[in-house]
């Protein structure tokens, strides 16, 4: 057996990584044993499950989430980080440079490290351009891993379809196992939405996935609703999928004093307030929002609606613009405020400040707005669809809305700010079904997909 180098070696095992070998990139160890024969050796790389490659080419899990491309995912990626890392499982988070001022690498917090990848110009790339820029991201990620073999993954997990591709290069190159998050896919987008939310062709894009899907030797999905929507549409077999529901951090997302919250906040103190939070685009439905306020603002003269978020994707400018005419064309410019993207901790005062949360989307995938509206002790009426089916227990917890209207919408908006008692135990309900759902939950269950992949062999193309 020859070691050139000792960077890979798992610590505590070092006996029986030598014995059976591992690839990697720089031939550091010679195998005495095929891979494929040594069954021992896989249950120990199994056990020794250490570092994690997460792929987030196309926006940073440290930018402001709820405006251009800032949203879940990176709420996702910075959370799902973060705790793994706290479980000992060491994340390297790989993103495209997009800034001169962003150091090659900043160390987020112990076993949690982002990488600044370059790729295609420095500053804002659309969707469309980040394609053609792929390659280079790829190539520098393993170029980064070339020269600092600590960093080499045992397992890569690319989130986003763009993620995917450069993931998919990567499993191949170092030959080890590919899990993906999607977060959104093109079928199901294609199917609940109105008109086209980016300049991406949805055959390329669905092409794209499909390959992604096929090669990914796990798939996870935020709950059932999303995990049926992968499985059916991209016919796929359900035991590639698992679930691994998302969390919310309830240090900062918990029930508090309404009145202080609108203090810190400077809104009114008094009267029913409607909230809603999110990337301002077409799929989010904030014009819906807009319109279900006018329906109730003569039946409920002191209620106001907080809007919090700025624009996203290539119809956001538009979006804005269209709603806040709209605001001003029925004179309640006193009654609707709008809000910039917040951080978190700002947020959540925002959450406790209202009355009843709005999340009127035509599509989404898990929703974390009305997860954090409901650790807030916040009920929110949400639209019938993807993982809100999971956060909103309808009639107990909030209310679900099927058919998609401002009327549907005003309808439960009045029932829940008219009622209450109701109100009252909406609230408790939100909030104990938020309780289950906590980001150390989601590494956990993370964890035990890794230690099961990697004690798995490595699933072939095709
Ligand atoms: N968000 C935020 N500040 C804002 C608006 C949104 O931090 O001003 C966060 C919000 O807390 C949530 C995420 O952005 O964690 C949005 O996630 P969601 O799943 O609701 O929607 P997505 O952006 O993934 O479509």
């Amino acid at each position: 057996m020859v070691i050139s180098g000792s960077a890979d070696l798992h610590i505590g095992f070092p006996g029986f990584i030598g014995e059976c070998g591992i690839s990697d990139l720089g031939a550091r160890v010679e195998l005495s044993v095929p891979k494929k024969d040594c069954a021992v050796g896989l249950l120990m790389k199994a056990i020794s499950m250490q570092r994690l490659a997460i792929i987030s080419y196309h926006t940073s899990p440290l930018v402001q989430p709820g405006t251009g491309d800032g949203g879940g995912m990176n709420v996702y990626v910075r959370q799902l980080a973060s705790a793994l890392a706290r479980l000992g499982i060491s994340c390297d988070v790989y993103t495209r440079a997009y800034s001169s001022s962003l150091s090659a690498s900043i160390k987020v917090e112990p076993g949690f490290v982002l990488h600044h990848i370059p790729a295609g110009p420095l500053g804002k790339v659309s969707k469309v351009e980040l394609l053609d820029h792929i390659d280079e991201f790829t190539e520098n990620v393993l170029e980064r891993i070339r020269m600092n073999p600590e960093q080499r993954p045992d397992v890569i997990h690319a989130n986003y379809w763009l993620s995917g591709i450069a993931g998919h290069t990567l499993k191949h190159t170092l030959e080890v196992p590919l899990v993906t998050t999607f977060h959104t896919l093109e079928k199901v987008k294609a199917r609940d939405r109105a008109i086209p939310d980016d300049d991406i062709s949805e055959e390329l894009r669905i092409e794209e996935e499909s390959k992604i899907i096929y090669c990914s030797d796990q798939v996870l999905a935020s709950c059932e609703v999303e995990a049926f929507e992968i499985s059916s549409l991209y016919n796929l077999d359900r035991s590639r999928i698992s679930i691994v529901p998302l969390g919310v951090d309830h240090a900062f997302f918990s029930p508090g004093d309404r009145g202080m919250a609108r203090t810190a906040v400077g809104l009114p103190t008094t009267g029913k307030m409607v909230l809603f939070v999110g990337r301002i685009q077409p799929l989010k439905g904030a014009d819906i929002a807009i319109e279900s306020f006018i329906k109730i603002s003569d039946r409920i003269p002191e209620a106001f609606l907080v809007m919090v978020g700025g624009p996203s994707g290539p119809f956001g400018a538009d979006e804005i613009s269209k709603i806040k005419r709209l605001v001003a064309k029925e004179r309640l410019t006193e009654r609707v405020y709008f809000f910039d993207p917040q951080p978190h901790e700002v947020l959540s005062s925002f959450y406790r400040a209202a009355d009843v949360g709005i999340v009127p989307s035509r599509t989404e995938s898990f929703g974390l707005v009305a997860l954090e509206a409901a650790a807030c002790g916040v009920p929110v009426v949400a639209s019938d669809v993807g993982g809100l089916k999971t956060l909103v227990v309808h009639g107990s917890s909030g209310y679900l809305v099927t058919k998609r209207t401002a009327e549907e919408f005003s309808r439960y908006l009045v029932k829940v700010l008219d009622d209450t008692a109701l109100t009252e135990s909406l609230k408790i309900a939100a909030n104990s079904l938020s309780a289950s759902y906590r980001w150390r939950d989601a590494a956990l269950r993370f964890q035990s997909v890794l230690m099961e992949l990697t004690a798995a062999e490595l699933l072939e193309c095709g």
